[in-house]
């Protein structure tokens, strides 16, 4: 149910951490300069995009910057659908105006540029934060280059803020991610953060990326987060150094968790697929985002004809937990829900982990317990 890396912290980020337990003074409110500067060098390294070191805001967790983004900018909201389950409640509770953008299946649940400029034109000057999430969760799907420029013409023409919400760009399994600020850089901010690709979601530790004309909006941020929470936590930034400073046993975890994760997620995809329910193979992350409505009839007999019965039904019965797709925006009668591949122990799986192709025999081994629950759930739904 829950969206959590099933693999360790790696050991020179933990081993960092405890070097540097003993730190214990405030740091200056955007955060420590010699990991701002890691950040983005980091960024330059592997995506080549230029940010200055000082316009790298670190929050604690990536959550906490977006909610304090929003409470910064003026702009009304708009979130394509499916959508992480946080981004409207945020809005919400700030009391923003909030536009929700229905995405497709048959377009991989990505939003497609005529859809936002059909959008944008009725009230073409308005502000507006677009908040885009690629790899996505729930779907595990994202851009390919042309749809992102694309998306980044419209973005150019409207004067959109674009929050690029990242987290889960490393985990794209062909390590192969590409951000919309290579195509809009003057409007894009890069939300990311250790959470996903080094399993530290519990250390709470977020990244912001400013470009320069949007320098105003980081201290506005930073004057916010200076009255709420004045400073990420020191050890924990001193740690994640480390994480963005080149080095090879990272780079292998980093690969091997990879492997691991596409050969769940194309393992998981097919078994839903062959129930005849809709469901693409994620390219990164560890969602699955299946659709059952072509069942319905099947379905309403036994008396499920919303997603969030079809998920209480599943877990009386199979003990198996995902999230309905209403909870990611979905009209309630989608039968579309989302499931996590993550019910296995990560470190064990990466330290048995072979050359070569990930076989069906290692999954079984190594990460039984989702295997299992996927074919239960499979199971349930063909009975
Ligand atoms: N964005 C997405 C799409 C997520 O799935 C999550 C965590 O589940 C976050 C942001 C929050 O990450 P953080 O731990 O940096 O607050």
């Amino acid at each position: 149910g829950f969206g959590q890396s099933p693999f360790p912290v790696p050991d020179p980020i933990v081993k960092a951490l405890q070097l540097h337990a003993e730190k214990k003074k405030y740091l200056p409110v955007a955060g420590l300069p010699e990991l701002q500067r890691a950040v983005a060098q980091y960024h330059q390294r592997t995506q080549q995009i230029e940010i200055e070191e000082q316009h790298v805001l670190i929050g604690p967790g990536s959550k906490e910057l977006m909610f304090l983004l929003q409470l910064a900018y003026y702009g009304n909201v708009i979130v394509p659908t499916p959508a992480w389950v946080s981004y409207i409640p945020q809005a919400k509770i700030i009391g923003k105006q909030i536009h929700t953008l229905p995405t497709k299946h048959k377009n991989n649940y990505l939003l497609d540029a005529e859809t936002l400029e059909e959008f944008c034109k009725n009230d073409p000057k308005r502000p507006r934060i677009v908040i885009l999430n690629y790899p996505s969760n729930p779907t595990g799907k994202t851009y390919n280059e042309t749809q992102l420029k694309d998306l980044a013409q419209v973005a150019r023409a409207h004067n959109l803020l674009i929050l690029s919400d990242e987290i889960y760009g490393q985990l794209h399994y062909e390590g192969a991610h590409l951000s919309i600020a290579k195509y809009y850089p003057e409007g894009t901010i890069i939300s990311s953060g250790l959470s996903k690709w080094c399993g530290a979601g519990g250390w709470r530790l977020g990244t912001f990326l400013f470009p320069p004309n949007l320098y105003w909006l980081f201290d506005a941020m930073a004057a916010t987060a200076s009255e709420t929470f004045t400073s990420t936590s020191t050890p924990i930034q001193y740690a994640a150094i480390t994480a963005y400073t080149p080095n090879d046993f990272i780079d292998r975890y980093l690969m091997n968790a990879r492997r691991i994760l596409q050969a769940i997620g194309t393992w998981t995809a097919k078994q839903f697929q062959n129930t005849g329910a809709h469901c693409l193979s994620p390219n990164a992350a560890f969602y699955v985002f299946p659709d059952f409505t072509s069942l319905d009839n099947v379905l309403k007999k036994r008396n499920i004809t919303t997603s969030q019965e079809f998920c209480d039904q599943l877990f009386k019965d199979t003990h198996v937990a995902v999230l309905p797709g209403s909870y990611f925006g979905q009209d309630p009668s989608e039968i579309s829900v989302r499931l996590a591949f993550v019910d296995f122990d990560g470190k064990k799986a990466l330290e048995a982990l072979p050359e070569g192709p990930v076989e069906e025999s290692f999954l079984r081994q190594y990460c039984n317990q989702t295997l299992q629950g996927v074919e239960s759930f499979c199971d349930w739904i063909n009975h």
